[in-house]
């Protein structure tokens, strides 16, 4: 069932039920954009009513990250679990591995959506890469700024499935505006930093520190720069969903 919670979309999925989602709209014969709206996100699309116009167009959206969760108790609605772009991303290489669908990664610095892709494939031996690239794609003063036969490369390697990793809100949005040009890809999905840790050039919290719900605090230690987005992500997030009333569960 899909719920608002911290002004964002989030379907209260388990990890498997969200699995059974994706392949259910694989088969069907639309197009279909996932997100994976955590604290940042809500931020930003608090702030950005275009934003989340965008994530509300999704057929899924899961929450990443225990921020919404709490945010969730506050509102006294339910998540069954989080779940994260990256480990999403690996459960949709693997139902596109068993489905036959072809996979392409687009976006990350230069050379980490091959690299990655190069390294799920150690994994999902079967899985059929459409393409990895990496692409200069800018968003300037309300447009797109990015090679004019972009599209029509991606589009001739006929992808099933299209991993966007060009930053929160840039890639949503991206995917908005590209996706009906792209007509085999059936599911389109905004993996955020997913493809830097496939690619080994990131590596993630240790599973203590993911269980205890501070992998921001390992993020700040091994990318202090990114304090104000951790602090946008903890305390105004926080701010953002203690400024309407606690409800109790409906
Ligand atoms: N990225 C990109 N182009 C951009 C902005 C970001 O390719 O204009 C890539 C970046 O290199 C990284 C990924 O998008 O691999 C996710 O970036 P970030 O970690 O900032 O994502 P977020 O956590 O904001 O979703």
């Amino acid at each position: 069932m899909r719920q608002t919670i911290a002004g964002v979309p989030i379907d209260a999925l388990t990890f498997q039920e969200a699995a059974a989602r994706a392949l259910e709209l694989l088969s069907d014969d639309r197009q279909h954009m996932i997100v994976t709206p955590n604290p940042e996100m809500a931020v930003l699309a608090a702030r950005d009513p275009q934003f989340k116009k965008i994530l509300f167009t999704s057929s899924l959206a899961l929450a990443d990250g225990f921020g919404l969760r709490l945010a969730a108790w506050w509102e006294g609605k339910q998540i069954p679990e989080t779940i994260t772009g990256v480990d999403f991303g690996l459960a949709l290489a693997q139902i596109a591995e068993q489905k036959k669908c072809s996979v392409y990664f687009l976006g990350a610095g230069e050379g980490t959506a091959e690299k990655a892709a190069q390294n799920i494939q150690r994994v999902y031996r079967k899985l059929r890469f459409a393409g990895a690239s990496a692409e200069r794609i800018r968003w300037i003063n309300g447009k797109w700024e990015e090679e004019a036969d972009l599209i029509d490369r991606i589009a001739a390697t006929e992808p099933d499935i299209l991993f966007v990793a060009l930053g929160h809100g840039k890639q949503e949005r991206w995917i908005k505006d590209h996706l009906s040009r792209l007509p085999t890809v059936r599911l389109a999905i905004g993996v955020g930093g997913a493809l830097d840790y496939y690619s080994g050039k990131k590596k993630r919290a240790p599973g203590f520190l993911r269980a205890l719900h501070l992998e921001w605090l390992w993020r700040l230690g091994v990318e202090p720069w990114r304090a104000w987005r951790i602090f946008e992500a903890t305390f105004v997030f926080l701010g953002l969903v203690l400024k309407n009333p606690r409800k109790k569960v409906q």
